[in-house]
């Protein structure tokens, strides 16, 4: 029997006493348009597509246990292990019960990982000090590389037509070959069991960011899209919590495609409570939001890969995400975040290769 969350009232209470009129954004509002995306070659033949520059899970569970070691507001949890047996962590910045708290989760697909590597750095700058305010009127819960094994490529399937060189193959699927974000209903795996066991049902979670990839084509207005955003579309999910989640929408959409190198559009997306936007927002009434990023780290499909060129501006488009986010809720601007523009945001379409862009 699954507990809901009855009890977001008193954070709202808080987030609405607690914000401030200052609703001004503070990160990436430049005034200047929205160039064209930096727009990195796809895999051709002719690009680099090296794994070996990503984090590997073990590398990424001695990062995150040396930032615990420093940060006195960290705290690092192990919440479960993969079908492999890698440990799954949670890392935590609980400062008040009765603050907003946000979940940030990377990489249930094991081949979108620049996600991960931006929430690294994040929480790399949690620990500085000039966070240090921020975080007094924050929760937040960090899950990175939910699923490892499907990052390391240590599954029981065959990987020997993915297309990057390096030292490993990384592959959407779990080392049971099962896509893990088809199982928020079911929840048949393990990595999903300690997801929603061990973070979902553990604390009273208010906002969560979903970061993915996807595709390298896809586009709006006629340009190639940094990323797309959507937000939770199952019927089962309460107007209250929608309306946060095109709130939280809203923060990152200021943010990211007022930059240079940011465009996004909104994401195509299903009804299925099986995905987590859906059904994580039906079930703990949490407002979520979808961010899929531009292209994958490995796929056996060339039009899915993206090469290394492009990872600077991807990496740096999740870092200034859960940053704009993290200080949008801590500063209270989020609740009065404007939604409009989700009613004149693009759908994203397929841009169709051809011999003269990229
Ligand atoms: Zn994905």
């Amino acid at each position: 029997m699954t507990t809901k969350h009855t009890s977001m009232s008193s954070s709202v209470l808080k987030k609405l006493t607690c914000g401030t009129a200052a609703a001004a954004l503070m990160i990436g509002l430049s005034g200047a348009p929205a160039s064209a995306v930096g727009n990195g070659p796809d895999y051709n033949g002719n690009e680099t597509i090296n794994t070996s520059i990503l984090h590997t899970y073990d590398s990424m569970a001695a990062e995150l246990r040396k930032q615990d070691a420093k940060q006195p507001a960290m705290e690092l949890d192990v919440i479960g292990q993969s079908v492999k047996g890698r440990d799954l962590f949670v890392a935590k910045y609980l400062s008040d019960p009765a603050n907003p708290t946000v979940l940030f989760l990377t990489q249930q697909h094991g081949n979108e990982q620049l996600t991960t590597e931006g929430a690294l750095e994040v929480i790399k700058h949690l620990g500085t000090g000039r966070m240090k305010d921020t975080l007094k009127n924050i929760n937040i819960l960090v899950v990175p590389m939910l699923n490892p094994d499907g990052a390391m490529g240590d599954v029981d399937f065959d990987l020997g037509d993915y297309l990057a060189s390096g030292d490993r193959h990384l592959t959407r699927y779990n080392a049971n070959n099962v896509d893990i974000n088809r199982d928020h209903v079911a929840k048949t795996q393990p990595e999903i069991q300690a997801l929603h066991n061990n973070v979902l049902s553990a604390y009273d979670i208010d906002y969560m960011i979903d970061l993915h990839h996807q595709g390298t084509r896809s586009a709006v207005d006629g340009k190639l899209v940094s990323g797309s955003i959507l937000y939770p579309t199952t019927p089962d999910v309460k107007p209250e919590v929608l309306e946060g989640s095109k709130r939280l929408g809203s923060i990152v959409y200021q943010n990211v495609d007022g930059t240079g190198w940011g465009h996004l559009g909104k994401y195509a997306g299903g009804t299925a409570n099986t995905i987590a936007r859906n059904g994580i927002a039906a079930e703990y009434d949490i407002s979520t939001l979808l961010f899929e990023m531009r292209g994958m780290s490995d796929h056996s499909n060339p039009g899915s890969v993206l090469g290394q060129k492009s990872n600077g501006y991807l990496r740096q488009q999740t870092i200034l995400t859960l940053e704009s986010v993290i200080k949008a809720i801590s500063d209270g601007s989020v609740e009065t975040a404007d939604t409009s523009f989700w009613d004149t945001l693009p759908e994203q379409e397929y841009l169709p290769n051809t011999k003269t862009d990229e």
